[in-house]
């Protein structure tokens, strides 16, 4: 596992209006009335200021700092969470298309073997709570994690018939100049003023929907879940939770 590297957090490329803010000199105070936008690429949060995501990178620096609820673990013991975490996710990864899909798993875990593992890659702490919460998404999200657990198979399981399922890691976005499918659908039909407005309804409602696609991401937190009985004995566990989306494919590669 590699050290926390603290000098860098995980922001890369931030996009304002294609530069990125190392590219802008900070001596220049009018960035923001080119542009008005500082967006954080991991959580997509969007700044009006400079300083925003300035203070936005500081927080994310501050959650990578082991607090003192968590303690050091061995790199060994570190090592046996990943396989772990991996084995969980990798029972989820079954051959029928009724297992596809969006799932969420929970495993029992303590906060310093959580942050063993993804410190440096944690990207929301609540004080509050004391969770934590990472956030994997974009192209390199699946060798990330590989890095990350130690792992290159760690989400991807092989079938017979050249199946396989695996961890919807990214997907390459839709080409806008495409055809509507909802809009060619309207012009083959004869117009009916009372069915064209239904149709309209339906239309604004699925281009809402198509319009915002839910993000392809791996969330990866960690909680503490504390319950009570009648006589308010407490009792509290800490749990690792990781939400993913599961896709499935034949496996060309290998096909001949
Ligand atoms: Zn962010």
């Amino acid at each position: 596992m590699s050290p926390l590297n603290l000098t860098t957090p995980r922001i890369k490329n931030i996009l304002i209006c294609n530069k990125t803010i190392a590219d802008i000199p900070m001596s220049k105070p009018s960035i923001n009335t080119f542009c008005n936008k500082f967006e954080c690429e991991i959580c997509g949060k969007i700044y009006k200021r400079h300083s925003g995501l300035a203070n936005h990178k500081i927080t994310i620096k501050d959650a990578n700092v082991m607090k003192s609820t968590a303690y050091d673990l061995p790199e060994k013991a570190i090592e046996k969470t990943c396989r772990i975490l991996v084995y969980h996710i990798k029972e989820r990864l079954k051959q029928s298309s009724k297992h596809a899909g969006s799932v969420r798993i929970m495993i029992s875990c303590t906060e310093s073997q959580f942050f063993g593992v993804f410190k440096g890659y944690i990207h929301n702490y609540y004080p509050k709570t004391g969770n934590y919460k990472c956030i994997f998404k974009g192209i390199n999200s699946y060798s990330t994690l590989s890095k990350v657990l130690g792992d290159d198979n760690w989400g991807v399981k092989y079938f017979l018939q050249h199946q396989k399922t695996f961890v919807l890691s990214y997907q390459q976005p839709s080409n806008p100049n495409d055809p509507d499918p909802l809009l060619e659908l309207n012009l083959c039909q004869e117009p009916d003023p009372l069915q064209e407005q239904n149709q309209v309804k339906i239309y604004k409602a699925k281009k809402c929907r198509i319009c915002k696609p839910k993000p392809i991401q791996i969330i990866i937190g960690w909680k503490r879940k504390e319950k009570s009985d009648v006589r308010n004995i407490v009792y509290s566990s800490g749990f690792i939770f990781i939400n993913f989306t599961i896709s499935r494919m034949r496996d060309i590669e290998n096909l001949y």
